[in-house]
Parts: C-alpha cells; structure tokens; sequence
C-alpha cells in the first residue's frame, strides 16, 4: 500500500470513530445496534469502534432496562468527568483561565490582568506561567488531562492555531497552538473568541434547538459569529462576520479601523457611556447626572430600564443601529435565532423591542417571522468558547483520535 492509502485508512477509522461516538454523545444512552442503525456502520465495526471506545474510558456501558425478551440491554454513554482540559481567553487587558470536564463544567478558575504587557512575547509568557500554575496547584482534580484551548479578540486560522492579527498587539503570524503543544505536551486548539462562543452558544447553550444561528457581541468592540448547518461559517479568507466595521453613519467617529462611523463607535460600550457622558454635560436632567463622570454602561442599563428619558434614548438608539446591521444578517443568512451577548443586553426592555421594530421593517416577512432575537445564554462566561473548541475537536475526530493514542 502506497502512505496515501495507509493515511486514507487511517482517516476513514478516525471519521468512523468520531460518528460513533458523536451519536453516543448527543443520542446516549443508546445500544450498539440503534448506533449501527444510526451511522449505517456494520453492527462488527460499531462493536470494535466501541471497544476501543471503553478501552479508552471514552465511553461506558450501563444496564438500563430489561428488554421483554429477557435479555438485558446494554446501554452506552460518554464519559464526561474522567477528562479534563484547560480554556484559555486571551482578553484585551485580562486572561481568564478555568480548568474544565467534558461536560463543560468549570472546576476551577483563573485571571491575571495583563496591564503593563504590551508585546506578545511578554503575553505569550504569562499565558504559559499561568497555565502552568493551574494545572500544578490542582492535580486532585485532574483525572486525565487531554487538551488546552485559547480564544482571544482578533484573526486566527483555525486549522493551524496561527494568530494572524490581535486588536491591542503587534505580531506576525504567531504559531500559538504550536508553541502551546511543543511547551505543555498536550493537542492545543486556537480560535476566534465570538466565533467559539457562536459555537458554545449551538453546543450547550441558547442555540442547542437550531442549525443556524447568529450570535452579536457586543463589548469593547462588536462582532458575530455565524453558525451554518450546525458548523462555524468560515470563508477561505477564514474570517467572516466582522459586523462592528460596517459603516452605519457616514460623517461619524474615526474608528481604529480607520474608517469613520463604524456600528462599534456608536454601540460599544464605550461609545454608550460617552454619548450619555455628551447629553449629561448638556444639562438634560437624568437620573445619571450625579455619575456622570464614572458612569458605566450597567448604569445605563439600569436607569434605561427604570424609565430615564435619557438612558432610555441613549439605548432606543443602539437597539436602532443594531437592528438595521442585524436586519443585513437576517436578509444574508436568514439564520432561525439571533442571540446578543453583552453587558447592553441588561437593557431589554428598551433594546429588544427597539432591535425587533428594525428587523421587521428592514428584512424579508418571511425571513424574521417567528425569528426569535434574544439573550445569549452565556454572558461574561469567558471560559466557555474555550470549552466549544475542545467539543468539536473531540466530536469531528481529532482530538478523540490523539486522546486514544496517549
Ligand atoms: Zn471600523
């Protein structure tokens, strides 16, 4: 056999691997033969794939109920809690850490703020450090260390784990997963911060009941992450949904882009905290006046939601700018859930209906009828996009196949 072939079977025995245990994963408890059924395997590669399976502790059997034929049937699930792994994200200005199981569950967190670090080489060092303090000061609740993850703000090429660009750091084409794999000895996963939490958002939260979803985040700057028949939507290009630089004012602020009077100059939270700083230094009377100078943006959110006059504008204007954006999404993808994700969010009452009014002036009927536009499930769960790129990796194959072979 020629290596083209052998790479071949070896890849059909990953692939068959994965299905199996992806059914096992999102249909167990199941039997062997309803798992053959399933993936149209034949019943004697099911029953190997799923020795190796157990081997592995990937899986287990359980006795669930006797069938009317007398015998027992065996069930089989994943195991969840034997496996443990890090998330990393790489924030702006923070690194958040948590030490997870499969079943997304966070055991144990970190942070280190990263103030004063201002190359990637100083960053890239305490990511390492603080990794390794995790992983050194809670050997009681690591059983089997599979995998780390990190998503952070900027450009990534998920296939590769490169950082190609990061919004606060000059660098080159960091080889991120690389470094990682080569210092800690374990598979590393690199990804897009809003883009994993798209996909943490289809895996254990908001999204579970679509195949298509769009999540807005809205922060220090405002993205998307689109989610097409159950997968991240990337483009050759790789990155797609870049939402908070289309321009929606044309003689508006410089953004650092470049540009001028791109949507996350008027929607971050930045911008919202500086525009209701501008009405108060008018003297328009508020609520907010006496905090004018150290306002925050869940002040707002909350004298918005109390019936401010003047919160409430700042807000009705946000939800107006993002729902036209939003209304460009739903005609472009006609996604069957919107979820927002940001601290903006508190503001509902007043943000979602502002958002909805535009999307049903600005979209196709039949596009954002019965579209529901809603929270996001996780909101400043840092950790969690993290835990999304392990999920696909042990679910498409790869990393279940480096976790048989350790
Ligand atoms: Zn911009």
């Amino acid at each position: 056999m020629t290596d083209g072939q052998i790479a071949n079977i070896d890849l059909v025995k990953q692939v068959n691997a994965a299905a199996v245990y992806r059914i096992i994963d999102l249909q167990g408890p199941i039997s062997r033969v309803k798992v053959a059924e399933i993936s149209q395997l034949a019943p004697a590669s099911v029953t190997k794939i799923t020795r190796q399976l157990l081997e592995h502790d990937l899986i287990r059997e359980e006795a669930l109920q006797e069938s009317t034929g007398g015998r027992r049937a065996i069930s089989l699930m994943t195991v969840r809690d034997r496996f443990q792994f890090v998330s990393c994200r790489l924030g702006r200005r923070t690194l958040y850490l948590a030490l997870c199981d499969l079943a997304g569950r966070e055991l144990v967190q970190m942070r280190r703020e990263l103030v004063g670090q201002s190359t990637i080489d100083e960053v890239l060092a305490t990511l390492i450090a603080t990794i390794d303090e995790l992983i050194s000061n809670n050997p009681r609740k690591i059983r089997k260390l599979i995998g780390l993850a990190v998503t952070l703000p900027g450009l990534v090429n998920p296939e590769s784990g490169e950082v190609l660009y990061m919004p606060t750091l000059t660098l080159n084409k960091v080889p991120l997963a690389q470094l990682l794999e080569t210092h800690f000895a374990l598979p590393c996963y690199v990804g897009n911060d809003t883009r994993s939490l798209a996909l943490a958002e289809h895996f254990f939260g908001a999204s579970q009941d679509t195949q298509d979803a769009i999540l807005i985040t809205i922060h220090n700057g405002v993205g998307s992450g689109i989610i097409s028949k159950g997968r991240v939507l990337l483009g050759q290009n790789r990155n797609v949904g870049e939402i908070g630089h289309i321009q929606v004012e044309r003689f508006g602020r410089r953004c650092h882009c470049g540009n001028f009077g791109c949507l996350e100059t008027i929607v971050s939270n930045a911008a919202i905290v500086e525009r209701s700083q501008e009405l108060l230094a008018r003297g328009h009377a508020s609520s907010l006046s006496s905090a004018s100078a150290s306002l925050t943006i869940e002040q707002i959110c909350r004298a918005a939601n109390a019936g401010d006059a003047l919160a409430g504008q700042i807000i009705q204007e946000t939800g107006e700018y993002l729902g036209r954006t939003i209304a460009i999404m739903v005609n472009l993808f006609n996604p069957e859930k919107i979820l927002l994700a940001g601290e903006v969010v508190e503001a509902d009452k007043i943000l979602f209906p502002a958002i909805r009014r535009c999307v049903e002036q600005q979209s196709l009927p039949s596009f954002h009828q019965n579209l529901p536009i809603e929270r996001a499930y996780f909101q400043g769960q840092h950790t969690m996009g993290g835990v999304a790129l392990i999920k696909r990796a042990l679910l498409e194959g790869d990393l279940l196949q480096r976790i048989m072979e350790m």
